[in-house]
């Protein structure tokens, strides 16, 4: 039965223009011009905080120069799924060659104390029925995450050939032998008929632009590569019992934040919050799986499961449709199927449905800021609600976050005037002329996710047909086929959220694209095709097609405070985490592709079996 939640106010009592206003204001208070370029990256002499890795110690190995089939950039969720869908459409020979010391990619990397997903894990975690794995609870821990990916890595073979620390540089295609050459950091030129790119948006993390970042003498780290050897503790029980004596600062109030502030409350001995603008916080109420219940589902559930959720975080519930997930991410469509209900499910357009969402929205929002009222300084309390509309920012939900503003040795400083940190110096940072001098500073400043292809993807060269650069190709926006393939790229595969449908469940859009991408390469060894790639005529007709029927959500990202969903508030590129999306939704995307293959004739795709010449060693 669809209900409304019980804390949610009525909407007499929000005045929705002066709040709109008020967003507005609290919006332009925090955009900055230099948007993207106000981010440090992590490279040069802050390298360091990108390539070390403080998990896993490199071992030594020679390079390799061998032939492959398929090199997969990635090991992660994406990278793995991948991987699993090409060993099911009978290709064995590739590589997974990742950054990391494992399998995982940012479950791998991520070991902050605190870490769990944010979505519900029967949604979140892939595989399930397949890997026979039930997750213990709703929000599973990381390294629970990080073990299932090894049980998923395990289950389907992909250890014999994975590469690990190991970074690629070059990818080259090398028109007499038709093959990429893969140049890494281990000195490795790999001869690769067909190259997946399956990096995943959050792999290389950035850092804050802070006038003085380098001066500062103390102790310092991205939350990506968390360094328990100077906390104490470590990833499976993080006790961090050596920040006793310690003052922490830590940057940013992100999804990441949320979860390790709780920690540093606990063990720091003063634990400083910067905060630019505030999260929305739900209540967690993480409970575990029951077995019973687990094993009581049938074949399927899962999708039926990623199906529902994504109805109602990215669509709309149908109508009697319950909410399987009934958290943050679904409440919103929830509610106003239960104000549905109540009214006897009365036939409205979309057009009225969106109009009371836009209400719902306003009234989950102040729901969430009232949230805040547990701190009982009212100052602090009135400076963690966060003004703006839902999904203008990742939702996070943590029980403990509130609460540790009331512990004495936890402070929260607000910069969200002086538009960030004034700056740092040898002993701590300075805010409103004040310098909090502090041991150590940690940056949960978040990741690479809009910035130029060149800067996100650390990879040197991309370099298709003719020595044509990609990142010179896609200037001025992505030119794909099926999101997935580019003219003068031959046999070169792209995933995530270019120009395909995007799934509320990631690993879902994953898995299905390694599903899509496994079959176009399998169909092209099978009818001897040397190299395979969109003709230009197909290409200008997917991408016409799909900006014809592009869904604009520019009116709500522009009335948004600056995040990477937004360009960091700049509007004059398309540079969004979600690319450009299949306008129609993403079943209608997977309907439309699902119908090509049936078709069995790679429509709009160029075959061609001209002869494999030998690699020239
Ligand atoms: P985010 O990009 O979400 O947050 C970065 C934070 O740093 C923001 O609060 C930002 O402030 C702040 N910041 C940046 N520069 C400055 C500055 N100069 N001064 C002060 N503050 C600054 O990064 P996160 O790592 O928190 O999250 C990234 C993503 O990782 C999430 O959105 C999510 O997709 C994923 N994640 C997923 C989890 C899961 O459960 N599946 C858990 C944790 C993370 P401002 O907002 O003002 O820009």
């Amino acid at each position: 039965m669809p209900y409304l939640h019980p804390d949610l106010p009525a909407a007499e009592t929000i005045d929705i223009p002066a709040m709109r206003a008020k967003y507005l204001r609290e919006r332009d208070r925090r955009i900055k011009k230099e948007a993207n370029d106000q981010y440090v990256p992590a490279s040069g002499k802050w390298a360091g905080l990108y390539e070390t890795d403080p998990y896993t110690p490199v071992a030594p190995r020679d390079p390799i120069t061998g032939e492959t089939d398929v090199v997969i950039l990635g090991a992660g969720y994406c990278g793995m799924m991948v991987a699993a869908q090409l060993k099911k459409a009978g290709i064995d020979n590739f590589h997974n060659i990742d950054h990391g010391g494992n399998f995982g990619g940012t479950w791998y990397w991520n070991r902050y104390p605190g870490i769990q997903c944010d979505n519900d894990s029967l949604v979140y975690m892939p595989l399930l029925e397949e890997t026979g794995y039930m997750p213990s609870k709703k929000f599973a821990d990381g390294y629970e995450i990080h073990d299932h990916c090894q049980m998923i890595a395990d289950h389907f073979g992909l250890r014999k050939n994975a590469l690990f620390h190991t970074l690629i540089e070059r990818l080259v295609w090398d028109e007499k032998i038709n093959r990429w050459h893969v140049g890494t950091n281990r000195g490795d030129d790999i001869k690769a008929r067909f190259v997946v790119l399956a990096m995943g948006p959050l792999n290389k993390p950035k850092l804050p632009g802070i006038p003085g970042l380098d001066s500062f003498k103390g102790k310092i780290f991205h939350t990506a590569r968390w360094d328990y050897d100077y906390t104490g503790g470590e990833w499976r029980n993080p006790e961090l019992t050596k920040l006793a004596d310690k003052k922490v600062a830590i940057i940013g109030t992100g999804a990441t934040a949320i979860q390790v502030v709780p920690y540093l409350a606990k063990h720091a001995g003063q634990t400083y919050v910067i905060q630019r603008t505030p999260s929305t916080i739900d209540r967690r109420n993480n409970q575990p799986i029951d077995p019973h219940w687990y094993n009581s589902q049938k074949p399927g559930w899962q999708n039926e499961r990623i199906a529902n959720f994504h109805r109602a975080a990215m669509e709309r519930l149908i109508p009697g449709e319950p909410d399987l997930v009934q958290d943050i991410w679904t409440e919103i469509s929830h509610n106003l199927s239960a104000d549905l209900e109540a009214e006897g499910w009365p036939e409205i357009t979309m057009e009225e449905y969106l109009a009371r969402r836009d209400v719902m929205d306003y009234r989950v929002m102040e729901r969430l800021r009232n949230r805040c009222d547990v701190v009982k300084d009212p100052a602090t309390a009135e400076a963690l609600k966060p003004y703006y509309r839902y999904l203008c920012k990742r939702p996070a939900s943590n029980d403990d976050y509130y609460p540790a503003f009331n512990q004495p040795n936890v402070t929260l400083i607000d910069v969200a005037e002086t538009q960030g940190v004034e700056r740092l110096t040898e002993k701590g940072f300075v805010h409103n002329g004040v310098e909090y001098e502090i041991d150590c500073l940690i940056l949960a400043s978040g990741y690479e996710v809009t910035n130029d292809l060149d800067r996100r993807w650390g990879i040197e060269r991309i370099e298709g047909r003719g020595g044509l650069s990609i990142y010179d190709y896609w200037r001025e926006g992505f030119q794909t086929f099926q999101g997935m393939t580019a003219h003068n790229f031959p046999n070169m595969f792209f995933t995530g959220f270019t120009q395909a449908g995007a799934n509320a469940s990631n690993s879902k859009t994953f898995i299905d694209q390694g599903f899509h991408i496994g079959y176009i390469a399998s169909e092209a060894l099978k009818r001897g095709a040397t190299t395979v790639e969109p003709s230009q005529e197909a290409q200008d007709e997917y991408v016409r097609h799909l900006r014809s029927i592009a869904v604009d959500n520019s009116a709500f990202t522009n009335e948004c405070t600056p995040s990477y969903f937004n360009n960091e508030g700049d509007q004059t590129k398309k540079r969004w985490i979600f690319g450009e999306p299949w306008g129609e939704g993403y079943y209608a995307f997977e309907d439309m592709l699902a119908k090509w293959r049936a078709a069995g004739k790679l429509d709009g795709l160029v075959l061609s079996s001209e002869p494999e010449l030998q690699p020239a060693e």
